[in-house]
């Protein structure tokens, strides 16, 4: 399978990482959106959020929480924004389920 976020987790391809766990990494994005942007990934290969079923409650949990734990971490005491694009229409390029962490800044309120 060709996935660079699978790449990422496996060690092959080099990221800066912020946190791990058993079942989820963190690392920051390298185009970066706003001055605190970090993806958080499950690293089984799930293809995105229209894969997901009750098999997979745990580490999505897991992923909130990390969210929330790096948010302080981040010092993003202001608010910040959790955010999972999927499939064409959502914007989603990377078929490697991921969440982005944004903030450090007022974020945009355009949605769509
Ligand atoms: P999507 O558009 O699928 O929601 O988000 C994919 C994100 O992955 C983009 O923000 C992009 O910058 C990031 N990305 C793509 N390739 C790499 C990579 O090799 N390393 C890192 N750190 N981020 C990547
Ligand atoms: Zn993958």
């Amino acid at each position: 399978m060709d996935c660079v976020f699978c790449g990422i987790i496996s060690g092959d391809i080099p990221s800066n990482k912020v946190y791990e766990s058993e079942n989820v990494l963190a690392f920051r994005d390298i185009n970066p959106m706003a001055p605190v942007h970090i993806l958080i990934v499950p690293k089984k290969h799930i293809s995105g959020a229209d894969a997901l079923d009750e098999g997979n409650v745990g580490v999505v949990s897991e992923i909130m929480l990390t969210a929330r734990m790096l948010a302080e971490k981040e010092g993003l005491k202001d608010g910040w924004r959790l955010v999972t694009n999927v499939g064409e229409h959502g914007g989603q390029t990377v078929k490697h389920l991921h969440f982005h962490l944004l903030g450090g800044k007022k974020l945009s309120v355009e949605l769509a």
